[in-house]
């Protein structure tokens, strides 16, 4: 027997209506690409919304197409957003840190239709334009005055595509399965690969984002996400900040200390959310300046591990509560938070801190499971370590246009490529990706460990660990590390702050220091390209 209860399609474009209905005058405040910070608020963002799907609907645009954006976090990008989902079109987010060619690939593999873009990227847009056949039309999200002056077919000024569409216009209404939101994984082995979000993923995620012991937000809070929305859905903030009415305050292109912590304090932000990179630029400016940001209650940290100091310096320094999360492009991305239950709470302070340096519990709506090579499950001590595997409603269950099907298996589960433990009280913690375990004597070495450790040496601003070839142990751990501005570190020091601290055989068998740590366009150290230039590094350990 059926429950006799409403089919009411969880469709993103109602999140839109609730916000408007409901919180229509709390503020979008947005650091514009033109430079000002402009303001405008949920109702006025709704608005813009149905016009934005009425010019694309007059444009040609229908279910099912994808729609390009290549832009910042910015209220024009949430507005494209959902007027783009409101007809059924998918908006399709490019990551414009790829490499020109990279996005050229994608936006073909992927056929878009329309490309929006900042005015940033008008030179790469200009450039890449020839080899983007199925693009029929460019909205520069911009007004006539800052249209750049640039050789593409078809470009309008996002103001003017919009300013004599519809702003009652009706939305479409379709099953909730529909293809909603389009991004591609970076891909460091092989080619992207897209993950196809539909409506009613994106709204389970966003109340999953929302709870208490997740990311809990509230009407009260202001929100400033970092994180851009061309990263993963922006951990879901576009979704559920105007699902709970909460204030948002886009950064725009500026992601320096100096400029998000101006934002931070002008808007009064109580939660944010960006990788330990941009967190690591923004504790280094706090120092400098001597500045504190009073307002600011709770941080969320995820992409890569959060090291201990860095939760350490804001908690004790600044008073302000980190959430160390994990998740990946192929969950939406939320997989785990790292909030406290309560016998960890009860612990002293130095023990919460082990359970924050974990990734964190998963929400309701999110299974894991860590297997063998065998695939056979193994145990959630808190030791045993394996492939992390997961489950859920907001998870992936195949690439678009049938890529990388060996990902998923038959009962639907995802094999996220990280290696992890997993504790008895469900805390889960990521040991490597497993393209960059150390395999040292047949056992394994978290690199991801020794860096956080690494890091926690007051010389030290970032630090990747990477196997070099061994002939006795096949591989054993290089430390790379770049220093605090001013400030300088021996091997011997660095080692002898490891020393204690981790396994003597997890030792370093050297350390290299480096100006600079690469990085791959969603902010993770780019192993493999440390791996091609120190791979071949000679270790004081192998005898001449
Ligand atoms: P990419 O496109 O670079 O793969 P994702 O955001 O999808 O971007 O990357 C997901 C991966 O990032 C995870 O599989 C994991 O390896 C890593 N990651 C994310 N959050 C954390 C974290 N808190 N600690 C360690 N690794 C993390």
């Amino acid at each position: 027997m059926l429950g006799l209860m409403q089919d009411w399609p969880l469709l993103v474009h109602k999140i839109i209506d609730h916000a408007a209905l409901y919180h229509g005058e709390r503020e979008v405040v947005t650091r514009s690409v033109e430079g000002p910070v402009v303001r405008t608020n949920y109702a006025q963002v709704a608005r813009r919304a149905r016009k934005v799907a009425h010019a694309l609907e007059r444009h040609g645009i229908t279910l099912g197409d994808r729609c390009a954006t290549l832009g910042w976090n910015t209220a024009r990008h949430i507005e494209a957003w959902y007027g783009i989902a409101g007809i059924g079109a998918i908006y399709h987010t490019l990551n414009p840190r790829l490499f020109p060619d990279q996005i050229v690939y994608i936006a073909n593999h992927a056929e878009d239709k329309v490309l929006f873009f900042d005015i940033t990227f008008a030179k790469l847009v200009e450039e890449i334009a020839p080899r983007l056949p199925s693009i029929g039309l460019y909205v520069c999200l911009t007004d006539a005055a800052h249209l750049p002056d640039i050789e593409v077919p078809n470009l309008v000024a996002y103001e003017d595509f919009i300013a004599d569409a519809d702003p009652g216009f009706e939305w479409k209404e379709f099953d909730e399965r529909t293809g909603c939101g389009l991004c591609y994984t970076s891909g460091t082995t092989g080619n992207p690969k897209g993950v196809l979000y539909s409506h009613r993923s994106n709204i389970l995620h966003a109340f999953i984002a929302g709870q208490a012991d997740a990311m809990g937000l509230r009407a009260c809070d202001t929100i400033l996400p970092v994180v851009p929305m061309f990263h993963a859905n922006a951990w879901a903030l576009a979704f559920a900040a105007p699902m709970v009415g909460a204030k948002l305050v886009m950064p725009g292109p500026k992601l320096d200390g100096d400029s998000v912590c101006d934002l931070l304090t002008a808007e009064r932000v109580t939660m944010t959310a960006a990788v330990p990179t941009v967190w690591l630029a923004l504790l280094q400016y706090l120092e400098k300046t001597g500045k504190t940001l009073p307002d600011m209650k709770r941080v969320l940290i995820g992409g890569s591990a959060a090291p201990r100091s860095m939760i350490e310096t804001f908690e004790r320094k600044y008073g302000i509560t980190v959430v160390h999360a994990w998740g990946m492009t192929e969950m939406s991305p939320l997989g785990t938070l790292g909030t406290m239950k309560p016998n960890v709470e009860a612990l002293p302070y130095e023990r919460q801190l082990d359970y924050k340096c974990k990734q964190g519990h998963p929400p309701f709506g999110v299974e894991m499971k860590i297997v063998d090579d065998e695939e056979k499950e193994l145990p959630r001590d808190g030791k045993a370590f394996g492939r992390l595997k997961v489950r859920g409603p907001a998870v992936a269950k195949g690439y678009f246009r049938g890529e990388g099907t060996g990902a998923f298996d038959a009962e639907g589960w995802f094999d996220t490529g990280d290696v992890a433990t997993l504790d008895p009280d469900g805390y889960m913690t990521i040991t490597d990706r497993a393209k960059d375990v150390i395999k040292s004597g047949g056992e394994w070495i978290s690199t991801i460990e020794i860096e956080n450790i690494a890091v926690g040496h007051p010389a030290v601003a970032e630090a990747a660990v990477i196997g070099v070839a061994h002939p006795k142990w096949d591989e054993r751990p290089l430390l790379i590390v770049v220093a605090k501005p001013g400030q300088a570190a021996t091997r011997e020091e660095i080692l002898g702050y490891l020393t204690g601290r981790i396994a003597k055989w997890w030792m370093p068998d050297d350390v290299l220091f480096v100006d600079e740590i690469p990085h791959t366009a969603t902010g993770k150290i780019q192993k493999m390209t440390l791996r091609e230039r120190f791979g071949k590094h000679k270790l004081p350990t192998v005898a001449a």
